[in-house]
C-alpha cells in the first residue's frame, strides 16, 4: 500500500492552499494596491459604498449562478463585474481549482472549504470595500477588540499566551513572533488584541451594548473565516474592519501549521486616523 504524502506549501512562493496575497514576493502591497483600484473603479458605477456592499453580498451568496454568470455567454453588468474582478484577482487565488478538485467525505459540505474562486474575489473587495465604510466608525469606538488567529504565532516558539477575561492573550516571549508583532501594534492603537481561541462574540457583544459602551472588532484571518466573521459583526451593528492573513497555510487547510504573515504596514494605515 502506497504511504500517504502531506503536500507542504513552497515556501519560494508563499503558498496558500487556496490563495496567496503575495505569490513571489515578501510583501502584499500589490495586491492591497490592486482591491483598491477596483474598489475604486467599482464605486464609479454604484450611487453609494452600502448599495455595493449589498451587490458584492448577494452574488457571493449563489456559488451556482456565479459559475453560470461566467460561463454563459450572456452579457450583464453582474458578469462584466466577475470578469473585471476575476481578471485582476486571479493571480492572488491560483489554487483554489486543484483545492476544490481535491476535497473530499464531509469536507465537501464545509462552506470555508467549498467557496468558489468567483466568491474569493467578491470577498476580497468585500473585505476592503468594509474597511472603507466602517474604519473611522470602529476607530471611535469605546471599546476596540482585535481578534487574531493563532495559526499567526512563532511555530518554533513554546507560546506563553494565556487565558484572560474573554480570550487568550499574547505574552510577548518571541521577538520573530507575528501576534507578538500584531498585538503592540494594536495596543499602541488603543486596540485590545486576543488570540482567538474560545470567545463567543455574540455573547461578548450583547454584554459591552447591556454596559451602554460603544464596541467596534477588528479581525485578522484567512479570506473566508474574515469575510464571514465580518458579516457576524454588521448583523450586530459592530462597526468592523480586517485584514486577511497573507495566505491560507493553517491545518485545516494544509493537515499541518506552516508559518503565516500578515502586512503589518496595512494594519497599521487602519488603525491611524
Ligand atoms: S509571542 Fe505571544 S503568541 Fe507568539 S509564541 Fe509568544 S506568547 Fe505565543
Amino acid at each position: 500500500m502506497q504511504a500517504h504524502v502531506i503536500r507542504r506549501p513552497n515556501p519560494e512562493t508563499f503558498e496558500g492552499k487556496t490563495y496567496s496575497l503575495r505569490p513571489n514576493s515578501a510583501i502584499s502591497d500589490e495586491y492591497y494596491e490592486t482591491v483598491r483600484r477596483l474598489t475604486e473603479n467599482l464605486l464609479r458605477s454604484f450611487p453609494n459604498e452600502q448599495e455595493l456592499l449589498a451587490k458584492l453580498q448577494v452574488l457571493g451568496h449563489h456559488k451556482r449562478a456565479l459559475r453560470r454568470l461566467l460561463t454563459n455567454e450572456i452579457h450583464s453588468n453582474d458578469s462584466q463585474l466577475l470578469k473585471t474582478l476575476r481578471t485582476s484577482l486571479n493571480p492572488f487565488t491560483s489554487g483554489v481549482q486543484s483545492h476544490l478538485r481535491s476535497l473530499r467525505g464531509f469536507d465537501r459540505w464545509s462552506r470555508t472549504l467549498t467557496m468558489s474562486e468567483e466568491q474569493y474575489h467578491l470577498a476580497m473587495v468585500e473585505i476592503e470595500l468594509v474597511n472603507r465604510i466602517y474604519a473611522a466608525q470602529f476607530r471611535s469606538c469605546g471599546k476596540k477588540y482585535a481578534f487574531l488567529p493563532h495559526c499567526l504565532r512563532d511555530l518554533g516558539a513554546e507560546c506563553r499566551s494565556a487565558q484572560r477575561d474573554i480570550d487568550y492573550v499574547c505574552k510577548g516571549c518571541s521577538e520573530s513572533c507575528n501576534v507578538n508583532h500584531a498585538s503592540k501594534t494594536l495596543r499602541l492603537h488603543g486596540v485590545k488584541p486576543y488570540i482567538w481561541m474560545t470567545a463567543d462574540l455574540s455573547a461578548l457583544f450583547r454584554k459591552v451594548k447591556k454596559e451602554g459602551n460603544s464596541m467596534g472588532v477588528l479581525g485578522i484571518a484567512c479570506v473566508p473565516e474574515l469575510v464571514r466573521g465580518m458579516r457576524m459583526c454588521l448583523k450586530h451593528d459592530v462597526p468592523v474592519v480586517g485584514i486577511p492573513l497573507d495566505a491560507n497555510r493553517c491545518a485545516r487547510w494544509w493537515g499541518e501549521f506552516h508559518w503565516n504573515t500578515v502586512n503589518l504596514e496595512k494594519l497599521e494605515s487602519l488603525l491611524k486616523n
